[in-house]
């Protein structure tokens, strides 16, 4: 029996995933890997291990670069009401563009904005 490292759930060996060098259960194994967290090199990590040599942006990724690049820094409720997409869906696009390197988060106060990189 070993445990997640990052729940700390125990786990059978069978149920232990790799992911980054870590030993993780399969539910934060395919939190994860759906969702890479912004700020967690953990994430970009894993992301730039696994990613190919030629990302391709997708429609929505574009979209996001041209509003910040016209209108940014901008903060994500502003982003997501002016493509229409949900915060996951740009907290999920962001992230491939953040491990890409083509946007970035920055603070403004207490405000988190997204701007190009
Ligand atoms: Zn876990």
């Amino acid at each position: 029996m070993s445990k997640c490292e990052k729940c700390g759930g125990s786990m059978e060996a069978e149920e232990t995933y790799e992911f980054a060098g870590k030993s993780l259960c399969e539910d934060c194994y395919l939190e994860l890997r759906v969702k890479p967290v912004t700020c967690d090199p953990w994430a970009v990590y894993g992301a730039r291990n696994t990613k190919g040599k030629d990302p391709q942006l997708t429609d929505v990724h574009a979209r996001i670069l041209n509003l910040i690049k016209t209108g940014g820094p901008l903060e994500a409720p502003e982003i997501c009401r002016d493509l229409g997409i949900s915060e996951a869906q740009f907290q999920n696009n962001f992230a491939t563009l953040r491990h890409m390197e083509l946007a970035r988060a920055c603070k403004d106060g207490d405000k988190v904005c997204y701007t190009l990189f």
